[in-house]
């Protein structure tokens, strides 16, 4: 079950029948508080979070869902017609896993809602170790040779994703799929980009992010030519 929070009608009925066309089951609210009360009765896989509410803002009401231990892990996708870099750090930092600017087209947004659910379906709730990297999931947290990292949400899930799977090699394309959803190829310097973000973040341990030679990417500790 999908609960999308949406104040305004066309926008939340047309995603609501485009997430049950596809086999998806979804309910639309108006308000935080309708929203609270069917949570009070049955919480949903992922809720689609719109970011201007007129009673309260959606960034507000995704503090308290934070702040509540049976809503903390809960999915949470923001929606907002502003795309500024400032927002989106916004959104991030009070906890969305991620992040869709209006206006968006609802394959979009199934494929982005498919992959948040693939991801949060097996986090660990322990933390992950390569080397010297240590990963808290649970609190979001990474640390490379003992100093916290503080990564953007696709750098942090392309390296859980990569710890998750030690050794295995994705593809670009794979990466795409599992990261930001996107059912087609062609955008692979997207991922390259992030990756070599994230291995200078990870500074001296960026070099457990390992590029195989025509095919993609590893986390490992191994020596490779
Ligand atoms: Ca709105």
């Amino acid at each position: 079950m999908i609960y999308m929070l949406e104040d305004e009608a066309g926008i939340r009925n047309f995603v609501i029948y485009a997430l049950e066309s596809s086999g998806m089951t979804a309910k639309g609210f108006e308000t935080p508080s309708a929203l609270r009360e069917a949570m009070a009765q049955e919480l949903p896989e992922l809720l689609l979070l719109d970011r201007m509410l007129p009673e309260e803002d959606g960034l507000s009401v995704l503090k308290k869902l934070r702040s509540d231990p049976e809503t903390q892990k809960l999915p949470v996708i923001m929606l907002t017609a502003k795309d500024s870099e400032l927002d989106k750090v916004e959104g991030l930092d009070s906890g969305a896993d991620d992040y869709i600017a209006k206006p968006f087209g609802t394959l979009e947004l199934i494929s982005r809602i498919k992959a948040l659910l693939r991801r949060t379906a097996d986090i660990p709730s322990e933390k992950l170790e390569l080397g010297k990297i240590t990963v808290y999931p649970s609190k979001h947290e990474v640390f490379a040779n003992g100093s916290k990292v503080v990564l953007t949400l696709k750098e942090y899930d392309m390296l859980i994703l990569l710890m998750k799977h030690r050794g295995e090699v994705f593809s670009r394309d794979d990466l795409l799929k599992e990261i930001w959803g996107y059912d087609f190829a062609g955008e692979s310097r997207t991922v390259d980009v992030h990756i070599r973000t994230l291995r200078q973040k990870l500074g001296d341990c960026g070099d457990l992010i390992q590029t195989i030679r025509g095919v993609g990417y590893k986390a490992g500790d191994d020596i490779i030519d």
